[in-house]
């Protein structure tokens, strides 16, 4: 039996399925207490079967990275009661006998993405999520990027939109990608939910002008073939158009070869892909078996 979890920071989502990524049964319920939700996951998965591997995509920031002290470890995450919490140990003590593997859940979508759906058969990929936070996954040569921890993209320094004098909302760095461009930034600046504004509010210039400078950065340090943009912002008609049209204009003609077009697009899998690529994380084994 394959399994996979995707644990977010609003909702949760357990899957029965296989390596290939198809699922088969799939549960999604409101994100509790630690001990709350994975008593909920372990519970569903038991009424099963005894599953022998478990992809695991999660919220951050995570230990990703094999063989570190901090595997399979939630940190410093403001969300109540879950930095510090082990999402390994507690997969382990239920299901001893089954190998885990860990990713990002915008890794894990990226995964999802470049299997199956917006950018599918390619190696080179960033998928950039825009919700509540801003952060993305990336695929490069078909291994999945981790660095010392894991990117932190939505907290990339870009430059100011000429004229914009908003403060930005990041706790750490107010100005930062996601201070600037968040779903709660859009509303803290413009006084609507982003969802709200109409598409022809000059809100949706402001935000492809970030996202643009933000995917400019991604485009010279890590050179994606195509770039997918998700999350409930980027549901916005023509954001995908917008943002891909000011960066091949900030692109200036440079950074040209091999990337496709459109450059950049909205997800194919939606909702499904943070589970999909879940699941699409057991035939990888990137982590030791068991912490
Ligand atoms: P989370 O990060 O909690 O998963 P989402 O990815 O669902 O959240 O993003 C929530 C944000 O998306 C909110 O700021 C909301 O206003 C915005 N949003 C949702 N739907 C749309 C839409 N159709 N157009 C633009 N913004 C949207
Ligand atoms: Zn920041």
């Amino acid at each position: 039996m394959i399994a996979g979890i995707e644990l977010g920071g609003t909702k949760t989502v357990v899957a029965t399925g296989t390596a290939d990524g198809q699922v088969m049964e799939e549960w999604r319920f409101p994100t509790a207490s630690p001990d709350e939700t994975f008593a909920q996951i372990t519970g569903w998965l038991r009424e099963r079967g005894t599953p022998g591997d478990i992809g695991i995509a999660a919220f951050g920031p995570l230990g990703v990275v094999p063989g570190r002290a901090n595997h399979g470890q939630l940190l410093a995450t403001p969300k109540p009661g879950w930095a510090g919490f082990s999402i390994t140990r507690a997969l382990a003590a239920a299901f001893p006998s089954a190998r885990l593997t860990l990713e990002t859940d915008v890794n894990a979508a990226a995964l999802a993405e470049a299997r199956l759906g917006a950018a599918r058969g390619l190696d080179d990929v960033a998928y950039i999520t825009i919700g509540t936070g801003i952060g993305a996954g990336i695929l490069s040569g078909g291994h999945l990027i981790h660095g010392a921890l894991h990117p932190e993209f939505g907290h990339l320094k870009v430059p100011r939109m000429p004229g914009d004098s908003f403060a930005g909302v990041c706790p750490f760095h107010a100005d930062c990608l996601e201070g600037l461009a968040c779903g709660p930034a859009m509303a803290a600046r413009w006084g609507a939910q982003a969802a709200d504004l109409p598409a022809d509010h000059p809100a949706w210039n402001t935000e492809a002008w970030y996202l643009a400078h933000g995917s400019l950065s991604l485009l010279g340090i890590v050179s994606p073939a195509r770039i997918i943009i998700g999350g409930g912002v980027s549901q916005a008609s023509g954001f995908h158009e917008k943002t891909g049209a000011l960066l091949e204009e900030i692109a200036a003609g440079y950074f040209t070869p091999l990337r496709q077009t459109p450059y950049v697009v909205a997800p194919a899998l939606g909702q499904q892909a943070g589970i999909i690529g879940a699941l699409l994380l057991t035939d990888r084994h990137t982590g030791p078996s068991n912490p």
